[in-house]
């Protein structure tokens, strides 16, 4: 194909009920480093019903223009109006670079839209840059993340990649950023349509983001068991901290899931982690090791978390998280 046609960097703005995904804010600051680069411009595709006033927010974390499709079709997420729209502008504008959030969404929407434009995905990266050639260096944990392969779409555009939510930093949001804001008509299929929402119904469990802390108590094998668990959650009640996990607590039943730090987890980026009990396998570095500062406590002072650790504890959490935790109460009193 001839590659010089296209051009520019487009990222898919994830919205769900009309808020922006914070991972759509967090490509868009992302975009803006690789468009710098290589001397273009970024475009936010926003899609949705009702969300044109979202467009601006777009442009203060680093848009130049939003393509924005209000259309009834597009309220919530289903993947045939979502691809047949994306599909259509990728088809009229001729982006270089498209990425798209990791989400459930993304995952969803990321390889339908690769096979229909006939172009390569690399899913659910943690790393970009540009090549000298100019082309786009897709990065990603591969062999169970013990090496990472960086791939690049040579042949085919766009360019195409799902990045992991959290990997990427959030740019500064500049109200005084111009930019353009172009309302898109999408010509829908409606033959194609299979798949009707009929309604929405909300998990009733009480998800936390821990993303989102600032503060978080991560807990590990050494940790051991509930018991273990309670105790870091009375340190994390006492400093305002979220507790989290690495994956041997969720597989042994202890934690759930949505707690889970690392490469089959969440990337976090706290102001402070303890890694109580955690040993710092490569998995759970992936997701936490651009931590601000990393508080490691282990009994072995060989453990490889401690390479990661601004400040390293050797010994037994069952003994340090209590002193510390009294230590902390009285500070906060
Ligand atoms: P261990 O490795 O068993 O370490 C326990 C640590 O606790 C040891 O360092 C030990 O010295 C210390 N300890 C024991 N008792 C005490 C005590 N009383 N006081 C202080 N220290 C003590 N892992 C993740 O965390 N997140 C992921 O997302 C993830 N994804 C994965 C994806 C794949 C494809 C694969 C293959 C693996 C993945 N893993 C993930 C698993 C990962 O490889 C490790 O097995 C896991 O992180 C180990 O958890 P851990 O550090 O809690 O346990």
């Amino acid at each position: 194909m001839d590659k010089s046609a296209s051009k520019n960097v487009y990222v898919f703005v994830e919205q769900r009920e009309g808020v922006i995904q914070s991972v759509a804010l967090e490509l868009l600051g992302k975009a803006r480093e690789l468009a710098d680069e290589l001397g273009e411009q970024v475009y936010a595709i926003l899609l949705g019903k009702g969300i044109s006033d979202k467009a601006q927010e777009c442009i203060y974390y680093g848009a130049d223009t939003v393509l924005c499709v209000d259309a009834p079709e597009l309220e919530s997420y289903v993947t045939e109006p979502y691809a047949q729209a994306i599909c259509q502008i990728v088809n009229r504008y001729n982006p270089s670079i498209l990425l798209i959030g990791a989400t459930t969404i993304g995952r969803d929407l990321g390889p339908r839209l690769s096979a229909r434009l006939t172009t390569g995905l690399t899913a659910d990266c943690t790393g970009l840059a540009i090549s000298e050639d100019r082309n786009l260096m897709m990065t990603r944990p591969a062999f169970g993340g013990n090496l990472m392969a960086t791939i690049v779409c040579k042949e085919h555009r766009p360019q195409m990649s799902t990045v992991r939510p959290g990997v990427m930093k959030i740019g500064r949001r500049d109200t005084e950023r111009k930019g353009n804001i172009e309302a898109v008509t999408i010509d829908f299929d409606k033959s194609k349509f299979r798949v009707k929402l009929l309604k929405t119904v909300k998990e009733q469990k009480n998800l936390v983001d821990i993303t989102e802390a600032k503060i978080l108590v991560s807990g590990g094998r050494g940790v051991g068991n509930q018991e273990g668990f309670d105790m870091l959650r009375e340190m994390a009640k006492t400093i305002g901290a979220e507790v989290s996990s690495s994956r041997a607590m969720v597989d042994a039943g202890v934690i759930s899931h949505d707690r889970q730090v690392g490469q089959t987890g969440k990337t976090v980026r706290p102001d402070v982690y303890f890694a109580c009990g955690i040993s710092g396998a490569i998995q759970h570095l992936a997701g936490m090791e651009e931590s601000d500062m990393i508080i490691a406590i282990n009994k072995d002072k060989f453990a490889p978390i401690f390479q990661v650790a601004d400040i390293g504890i050797v010994g037994d959490v069952r003994k340090v998280i209590p002193l510390l935790t009294e230590r902390l109460k009285n500070r906060s009193k």
